[in-house]
């Protein structure tokens, strides 16, 4: 056995780029979900995570009104 695959190898690159899946969405998916070991783990921006709680759904949509009435445009 030699040590020879480390960074060409399939599989070495653990941190692949995955954006937010959200169609049209360019923000980078620094959340990600998996409900089990076995289904590969999808990823979201924080505005569109589907898996937030009650009361980060409501701060997020106060964040975001704040930052739509204090938009020069
Ligand atoms: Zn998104």
């Amino acid at each position: 056995m030699s040590i020879t695959n480390h960074s060409s190898a399939p599989g070495a690159n653990v941190h692949f780029e995955h954006y937010c899946e959200e169609p049209g969405c360019k923000e980078w998916g620094g959340f990600g979900n998996s409900p089990s070991k076995a289904i590969p783990v999808r990823w979201w921006c924080w505005e569109h995570f589907p898996h937030k709680t009650y009361e980060q759904e409501q701060a997020l949509r106060r964040k975001l009104e704040a930052a739509e009435m204090g938009a020069p445009n």
